[in-house]
């Protein structure tokens, strides 16, 4: 697909069909924009009452002109907002996939309360993200259609160029959660980061086999994958985008690829969506894949630990205690509490080996945080009043919803083991998401600026929601990009 601009609608170019967005008023729907020569259309059209101007409303009119043969009405309700913008524009890119449109001009609205520069964002990041399909199994293939889409009344193009590379990164994230559990092993999204790697100069990776993880004496990563039949593996992706500075942020993304919950297994309607446990390693390499496509001016480095948390006769037991890098040992209550000990091991490898400027780590580590949140809205967890600050501009920019969560150390308590440093689930069910995050903490160096992200909400959809299909939505890709763009 391609994004263009085109800065007057009187000089758009010809199309399958014309995209007009229209406010809902008390009085019924008004347009948006004003085009001369669509007036004898549009007049008769509002006057019957039939189109309301609401979010994501289309209906369909076709033209006697000679640019468009069809004009898509297209609401934006009642307010104007960028969020709102993708909404709507995602909406009518579902109406151009469906009716095979190729060629397509989406007019962008006139609004008072936003700049050019929000409107043409939200209007591309809607098309762009909407345009996304998982068709991989299905035996009738629907191709995609829109070849072009013009953006009238914008003007900056590198915006929708840009826009497109920060998509290529949700779009692998995206397919990497929807694919098999089977297919996507530790090792294939070894392959992905090497194949990302392939693909910029700037970029390189490494991926550390069993035998390195026991040299590099990575307890808790090597403990969770015992009982797997494919081996884990830590997959390290650096993306060089300021080679002459020394700030580097470390992305730490939760690779589970598939999660069973181990000998504490998980029940039917709990393990269904569990190819999704490895949400955060794939928004890791989506992020790296976005970073490098844009070229964005920051040093970033992935460390993804990843493995199937599967059950064997190997696999590891409730009650024995590990040695995890960092040196602390960890007793097992739960191996379904996997996630915060790979990623232990994880963050220890990547703080002593590349002296990060800040640390982000994004797991769908808790069922909690899904009871607290819903799946609109990020479990945040900080150490840094800024950097929180920061998140949490960078969610309500791109509409990847942050929600800023407490780390009281009163919690702490609940770590204690008799037998060992500490245990990795608390036991009881009481904030659940906290205690997962403050088990983390333990793991981050002293000043080091840390965010951690529980995805587990807003990496997966049981149903299509505004500009996502069901599944996965690449949650993390987007809002890294903007925080990052933010610190840089
Ligand atoms: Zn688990």
């Amino acid at each position: 697909m391609q994004l263009t601009t085109c800065p007057s609608v009187s000089k758009r170019p010809k199309g399958d069909l014309i995209v007009v967005p229209f406010f809902q008023t008390k009085k019924g729907a008004e347009p948006a924009v004003n085009i001369p020569d669509l007036k004898g259309t549009i007049g008769p059209i509002l006057k019957a009452g039939d189109f309301s101007g609401k979010e994501g409303a289309t209906m369909l009119a076709y033209l006697s002109g000679k640019n468009e043969k069809r004009l898509l009405l297209l609401g934006l309700g009642k307010t104007c907002s960028v969020e709102g913008l993708r909404k709507a524009y995602a909406a009518a890119m579902k109406r151009c996939q469906d009716k095979k449109w190729l060629h397509v001009n989406f007019v962008l609205p006139k609004c008072d309360k936003l700049e050019l520069a929000e409107i043409t964002r939200g209007v591309a990041e809607g098309i762009a993200l909407a345009s996304y399909v998982f068709d991989e199994w299905k035996t009738d293939k629907k191709p995609f259609y829109l070849k072009k889409g013009v953006l009238v009344g914008a003007r900056d193009s590198a915006l929708c160029k840009k826009t497109l590379g920060i998509l290529s990164g949700v779009n692998l994230a995206r397919t990497l959660i929807n694919r098999n559990a089977l297919d996507v092993t530790p090792q294939a999204l070894g392959a992905e980061a090497k194949k990302i790697a392939k693909q910029f100069s700037n970029a390189k990776a490494t991926v550390l086999t069993k035998a390195q993880l026991e040299k590099e004496k990575m307890g808790l990563l090597l403990a969770v994958g015992s009982g797997s039949r494919v081996d884990p593996a830590l997959v390290i992706l650096e993306y060089r985008g300021a080679p002459r500075s020394d700030d580097l942020t470390l992305v730490v993304g939760k690779g589970v690829t598939f999660d069973t919950g181990g000998l504490n297994l998980k029940p039917t309607n709990f393990i269904e969506d569990m190819r999704a446990d490895m949400g955060g390693a794939a928004a890791a390499l989506g992020l790296i894949q976005a970073a490098a496509s844009i070229q964005l001016k920051a040093n970033i480095v992935a460390v993804i630990p990843t493995t199937e948390n599967a059950i064997d006769a190997n696999s590891y037991k409730p009650g024995d205690v590990y040695r995890s890098h960092a040196g602390k040992t960890v007793e097992i209550t739960n191996t379904d509490a996997e996630g915060r000990l790979i990623l232990a091991d994880a963050l220890s490898y990547g703080q002593k080996h590349f002296q990060p400027s800040r640390i982000i780590d994004l797991a769908t580590l808790t069922g909690a945080v899904v009871v607290a949140l819903g799946d609109l809205r990020a479990g945040m967890f900080s150490n840094h009043e800024k950097l929180a600050k920061l998140c949490e501009k960078a969610g309500e920019t791109t509409g990847e919803k942050v929600w800023r969560m407490p780390l009281d150390p009163e919690y702490k308590a609940l770590l204690k083991s008799d037998i060992a440093d500490l245990k990795n689930a608390a036991g009881k069910r009481m904030a659940g998401s906290v205690t997962a995050a403050i088990f983390l903490k333990e793991f981050i160096r002293k000043n080091t600026p840390w965010i951690h992200l529980d995805i587990a909400g807003t990496a997966f959809l049981d149903k299509a929601r505004d500009y996502h299909l069901s599944q996965a939505t690449g949650a993390g890709v987007r809002l890294l990009i903007e925080l990052l763009e933010c610190i840089a």
